[in-house]
């Protein structure tokens, strides 16, 4: 058989190898979907603690933020000390609730808060405005009533039907300074008070006119008019202060209300910032997602399809072959060299070749084990057993073939002497020579010569006449006699001699080999009582 003509390749690594790398591939696969499932947990969680509440506490700002302008419009228009606590105390309360829901992840979250500080700042100055105009618009109204007394006072005066000029006048200068109150520029203002101001010094020649008494009391009336009007805390200077006041009371409210524009848009851009970003993370993961679950169906594709090519090869190549081998191993029969055992030189392979070195040994030993259980370890030829076996199978042929069948049984004689005078190793050696001249004139195929047992030699001539068969003990006692073996102890020969027994198995003749045989030893007897060296037949 040509087994290690193919390439040798372990069946058993290239396995182990398979396996291997479907492990190696179902580890990948767990590490990958772990590894995106985190991804997706930080994801819903980032949506979930960021984004959702971003967006919520931006919509709260944006409401809260309407909350305040309103305040601060409630603020700005105040009309009572009351009112304005109240509006002053709900914007702080309100910007105190902002900057609670001011997100704290933000990276202007700092940023935000100052602007809250700033807005609380222009909120409070603010109020401070207010209250100040409150005050201006207090002691105005002090000066209104001022003006109706003077007024009052004027009429006193309007005795005659006739009305004097001062009087007309003085009554033109206090409708004029009345007016004051519905400038709202100030430059207007600053232009009637100059106006005024001239009025009020041309009131002389007016007075000139009127007696002593009624002068000093016109003259005091104007003064009066004059110190409401221009005096430090005088009309004038407090429509002015007032305003200046709602002026710039306009300007911070507005400037406020900018302020928390502002910061209501930056807390939705961060709010749209965050959301924007968390949906572009989303959507790259989605997409990596995707990507990733084409890549893993292709991993699992290739286990799947690598693990039934393993089943397939272990079916094929390993499985199929082992029960071959059993098979045949069982049997004890040999191995071809097409056999499938040897498709792949591999373990199997490797097996069944030692397989059928171990059985060629086996049958060596036996063979020789056979040998030596069939053959006599002295003389090299057939042994007691291996002449009974075939005596038993010689007579039944011989029966059965209706051919005579012929056995002698020879004897050394005076062997025992030879032994006393040559020792016994030169008996040995005597044993062996008449054994091999026994064999050599035995030159049939079927004949048969055996060592019967000590000096004794048995031999089985089958389809051998009883003349024939004396003429071959014949020629066998003389073939021995040839060989010259000095026997000076013997009183027969001065040579080693043997005696033959003859017995016949004749055609139709029904007698057994025990029977035969024990012919063959009575004509023995006889040989050696008639003088030894000679064949004697029943
Ligand atoms: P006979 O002529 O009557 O046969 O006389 P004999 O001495 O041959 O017969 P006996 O039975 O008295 O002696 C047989 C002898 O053969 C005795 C034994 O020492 C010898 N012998 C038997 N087997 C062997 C053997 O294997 N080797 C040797 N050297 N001698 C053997
Ligand atoms: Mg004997
Ligand atoms: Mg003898």
């Amino acid at each position: 058989m040509n087994f290690f003509s193919k390439r040798y390749y372990s069946s058993a690594r290239l396995l182990f190898a398979s396996l291997l790398l479907i492990l190696l591939l179902f580890i990948l696969l767990s590490l990958l979907f772990y590894h995106r499932l985190q991804q997706a947990q930080q994801i819903v969680s980032n949506v979930a603690e960021q984004a959702v509440p971003a967006v919520l506490e931006a919509s709260q700002v944006h409401d809260k933020v309407k909350e305040l302008n309103l305040q601060s419009e409630l603020l700005r228009d105040a009309i009572s000390q009351a009112a304005r606590a109240r509006a002053s105390q709900q914007i702080s309360q309100i910007i105190v609730q902002i900057s609670s829901l001011d997100h704290q992840q933000y990276v202007q979250h700092q940023y935000q808060q100052q602007r809250l500080r700033l807005i609380a700042d222009e909120a409070r100055s603010l109020d401070m405005l207010i209250a100040e105009r409150l005050v201006l618009q207090q002691q105005s109204r002090q000066w209104l009533e001022r003006l109706s007394q003077l007024q009052q006072q004027s009429q006193q005066f309007n005795t005659s039907n006739t009305s004097q000029p001062w009087l007309l006048h003085y009554s033109g200068l206090l409708q004029n300074v009345t007016a004051l109150y519905n400038i709202d520029r100030l430059y207007n203002l600053r232009q009637s008070g100059v106006e005024l101001e001239k009025l009020l010094s041309t009131n002389k020649q007016l007075l000139n006119q009127l007696s002593q008494a009624e002068r000093q009391a016109a003259a005091a009336l104007f003064e009066q008019l004059h110190a409401a009007l221009l005096s430090e805390q005088g009309i004038f200077s407090l429509r002015e202060a007032e305003l200046s006041n709602i002026a710039r009371a306009t300007g911070k409210a507005n400037f406020l209300r900018s302020l928390v524009t502002d910061y209501a848009s930056e807390t939705e851009l961060n709010a749209y910032q965050s959301a924007a970003s968390l949906m572009q993370l989303s959507q790259q993961s989605s997409i990596a997602l995707q990507r990733q679950n084409q890549f893993s169906f292709g991993l699992a594709l290739a286990a799947i399809l690598l693990l039934l090519a393993i089943m397939f090869y272990t079916q094929k190549r390993v499985i199929k072959r082992l029960k071959l081998l059993n098979k045949k191993v069982l049997a004890g029969s040999g191995f071809e060299d097409d056999d499938i055992l040897f498709a792949s030189n591999d373990e199997i392979a490797d097996i069944a070749r030692s397989f059928t070195e171990y059985r060629k040994t086996v049958a060596a030993q036996q063979t020789a084990l056979e040998r030596q259980s069939l053959t006599d370890g002295l003389t090299g030829i057939a042994n007691r057993r291996h002449f009974d076996s075939q005596l038993n199978s010689a007579v039944a042929m011989a029966k059965r073939m209706q051919q005579p069948l012929a056995v002698l049984l020879l004897d050394v004689d005076h062997f025992k002497a030879y032994n006393d005078s040559y020792g016994h190793l030169a008996g040995d050696d005597t044993l062996k020579a008449i054994a091999k001249t026994l064999a050599d004139t035995l030159q049939r195929q079927i004949d048969l010569v055996a060592r019967y047992g000590g000096e004794e030699f048995a031999c089985i001539l089958p389809n051998t006449s009883p003349e024939q068969a004396k003429i071959m003990a014949e020629q066998l006692r003389l073939d021995v006699l040839a060989l010259m073996l000095p026997h000076h102890a013997s009183p027969t020969a001065g040579f080693i001699t043997i005696s033959l027994g003859i017995s016949c198995l004749l055609p139709g003749q029904d007698i057994s080999d025990k029977v035969l045989l024990n012919q063959a030893d009575k004509a023995l007897y006889q040989a050696k009582s008639q003088g030894r060296n000679c064949c004697v037949m029943v």
